[in-house]
């Protein structure tokens, strides 16, 4: 078997980098080692900018929320956003990922499930990706979208072992939209916790057409070290119970297929290699203070797409020649992820400050709820989060509440 590319891993970064390489006349080959559809722990929330990138994922939206309710870690602050447009696009993550691997074998890809990579190596003239059965694929160029602990990263020495992650339980369970009406309205209401249960992290609930998604994610880069550690399996039970005591979920709601799942925080120091490049999880590529990833995963699979379409006219996939990967996507989303970054220590802080602020001054709260939810760019509006955080804090000092 030989490939001009082989993608290794069916994520959103593998079936989008496929389906641009395929569309484009690139004989390629998608690798996963689940057979698909394949389910992935996820919260499924999008921001709305994955569609105006990518108008063709439209069809794959499950449900739209209109409105988030935010809360402090005490519960005693929350802040409302009632929007007529769309605040997050919900996806259920089997059907996502589905979605996409097909549109790459609609544009011409190739895709074998059930496949375990367990080796990569590159020879000057040629690559090859080694599977768990033996089998050696032999191929021009690599891309490395096998999400989180990346075993391309590991075995090109691009990760480290001691990457900070970020540590999440979620559970999507079945509802009936009449529950859904019931506890989250017609505007099927996000609501998220900001440090639920004193972690350095933040719960949500996302309802969704036919189910709500709850989740509780802990960075552990945040975590104080004086801190005693509960498990966060107790913590997720404890969170329950408050919804319900909340009205949030109904009395039976009961913890089953709750799932674990790792994240990392920020993106590795370099991500290629000659005839190698890594995208989305395995690349680190997420946003450090929500934990949002799929947006960063299929933009770089659509840039690496470029650049390695670029190198094979040019017969040059070099290293020094796919360093304009890490320049573009830098210019593209890395100055954003690399502020955010810079506030991720924020989560082990106390937090509650911040709601109240939000409360103070609407216009504070929608620009750092639109910053940290993907809506808006932070470095385009570090100004004006500055001058309105100014603005909020001597509200606060006052006491003066906003009519
Ligand atoms: C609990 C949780 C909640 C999240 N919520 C959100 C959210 O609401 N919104 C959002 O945008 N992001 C969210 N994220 C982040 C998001 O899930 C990831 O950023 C996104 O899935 C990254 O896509 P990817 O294609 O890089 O990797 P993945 O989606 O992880 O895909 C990697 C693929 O590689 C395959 N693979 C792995 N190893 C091998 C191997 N050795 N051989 C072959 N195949 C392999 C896997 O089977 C998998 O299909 C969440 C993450 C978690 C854990």
């Amino acid at each position: 078997m030989k490939y001009d590319v082989v993608v290794i891993g069916a994520g959103p970064a593998g079936s989008t980098a496929a389906k641009c390489l395929a569309e484009n006349g690139i004989n390629v080959l998608l690798l996963d080692k689940s057979e698909f559809p394949r389910d992935k722990p996820c919260g499924g929330g999008l921001p709305n900018r994955v569609l105006k990138r990518f108008p063709y994922i439209e069809p794959l939206i499950d449900s739209i929320s209109f409105g988030s309710i935010t809360y402090s870690s005490s519960l005693r602050y929350k802040f409302d956003l009632l929007r007529e447009k769309p605040l997050l696009l919900n996806v259920i993550r089997k059907d996502f990922d589905y979605g996409l691997v097909n549109l790459a074998l609609k544009a011409g890809a190739t895709f074998l499930g059930g496949k375990t990579v367990v080796d990569v190596s590159i020879q000057q003239n040629n690559a090859s990706v080694i599977l768990d059965d033996g089998q050696s694929i032999e191929t021009q160029m690599i891309i490395g979208c096998d999400g989180t602990r990346s075993i391309v990263a590991e075995k090109t020495n691009l990760s480290k072992k001691t990457q900070l992650l970020c540590i999440a339980l979620v559970q999507e369970q079945p509802m009936t939209p009449k529950q859904l009406d019931t506890y989250y309205t017609k505007k099927r209401l996000v609501h998220l916790f900001i440090k639920a249960q004193g972690i350095a992290g933040y719960a949500w609930i996302f309802p969704k057409k036919h189910c709500v998604n709850i989740g509780i994610g802990e960075f552990q880069s945040a975590l104080s070290k004086s801190k005693p550690t509960t498990s966060l399996k107790d913590t997720y039970e404890k969170f329950i119970a408050v919804l319900k005591e909340m009205k949030l979920l109904p009395e039976n709601f009961i913890i089953e297929n709750l799932k674990g799942a790792t994240l990392p925080i920020f993106p590795l120091k370099n991500m290629y290699r000659d005839r190698l490049v890594l995208c989305g999880d395995a690349a680190g590529f997420i946003n450090p203070i929500t934990g949002e990833g799929i947006y960063y995963a299929m933009v770089s699979g659509q840039i690496a797409s470029k650049v390695i379409m670029d190198g094979l006219k040019q017969k040059n996939l070099s290293k020094e020649f796919l360093s304009r990967y890490q320049r573009l996507w830098n210019d593209d989303f890395g100055k954003d992820l690399k502020l955010l970054g810079q506030f991720n220590y924020q989560w082990g802080k106390d937090s509650e400050k911040i709601v109240r602020l939000f409360t103070r001054d609407r216009k504070f709260a929608q620009l750092l709820t639109g910053v940290t939810g993907g809506q808006i760019s932070f470095s385009k509006y570090k100004g004006a989060i500055i001058i309105r955080y100014i603005y909020a804090s001597i509200k606060d000092l006052f006491s003066i509440k906003e009519k």
